[in-house]
């Protein structure tokens, strides 16, 4: 049996504190074969908050979001997304209930222009909103400037930023993002971060990975580090950014012994 998570969080801390639950994770055990990679891990996340997975490589970050989207099937626990149960219905159909995923790595269709990447996003439409491809273009001015351009062609943060975008042309109500910032230059961070800020002020929920602790702490409402299968820390963002033991481990600080 694994020790319960060590509870940083105060009550009501957040008025998102007072928001319902949109996603609940219950007791959920994945495997990859024998390798138990999730071992029995519940959290939540309220309407309208940026929720943070952290941990260390391999931790299980990724597992719970491709757990979450539909992608893996967990052996044992259930999750429920807008009171129904969604374990178990595959990636495809859980796009069209709001949950999209922008899985690590950006996956864009790298022959494909910007604006057909973006109407792919849109699949599950009969057509494409116009209103939500100049939302888009409006988030992402630089993918307006490169309509016509091969996304293969596209910079890694313009690659990242057109994945963020196919995903709101799902008119997602959950967003998982996983690593946003990976590989990126710091400058190129901060620009996303910032507009997954302005994703979630127009009411999207999102629940993010991220190595980068400090960042994504700031962004999120509350967070939850995952340590080999397990959730042994959870709290506010501020509460985490200021947890010796997040200060330690991720956010290469060395605590003074007192
Ligand atoms: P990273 O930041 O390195 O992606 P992570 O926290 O996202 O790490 P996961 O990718 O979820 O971690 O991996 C959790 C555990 O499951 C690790 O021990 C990993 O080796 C294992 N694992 C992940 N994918 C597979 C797979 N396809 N087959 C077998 N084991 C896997």
């Amino acid at each position: 049996m694994s020790e319960p998570p060590v509870s940083t969080e105060k009550a009501a801390t957040s008025s998102s504190a007072q928001a319902r639950e949109l996603l609940q994770v219950d007791q959920i055990e994945v495997r990859y074969g024998t390798i138990a990679a999730l071992k029995g891990i519940s959290f939540s996340v309220r309407e309208g908050e940026i929720v943070a997975l952290l941990g260390a490589n391999g931790a299980g970050k990724t597992t719970t979001q491709k757990t979450v989207s539909g992608m893996l099937r967990p052996a044992k626990g259930s999750i429920t997304f807008d009171g129904k149960r969604i374990d178990g219905i595959p990636a495809h159909q859980l796009i069209r209930l709001g949950v999209c995923h922008v899985p690590e790595g950006r996956h864009v269709f790298p022959r494909m222009t910007v604006a057909e990447n973006l109407e792919m996003g849109a699949f599950r439409f009969k057509s494409t909103d116009q209103a939500d491809l100049e939302r888009v273009y409006e988030l992402f001015p630089r993918l307006k400037e490169r309509i016509k351009q091969q996304a293969g062609t596209l910079s890694g943060g313009e690659q990242q930023m057109l994945a963020i975008g196919r995903a709101l042309m799902g008119k997602p109500r959950l967003l998982l993002l996983d690593e946003p910032s990976m590989g990126l230059a710091p400058l190129i961070v901060a620009q996303i971060f910032e507009i997954i800020r302005e994703i979630n002020n127009s009411g999207v929920t999102v629940l993010v990975v991220e190595q980068n602790a400090a960042q994504a702490l700031s962004l999120a409402n509350r967070g939850y580090v995952l340590e080999t299968g397990d959730i042994v820390l959870e709290g506010t963002g501020q509460e985490l950014l200021a947890d010796d033991r997040i200060r330690a481990a991720y956010l290469g600080e060395e605590i003074a012994a007192s």
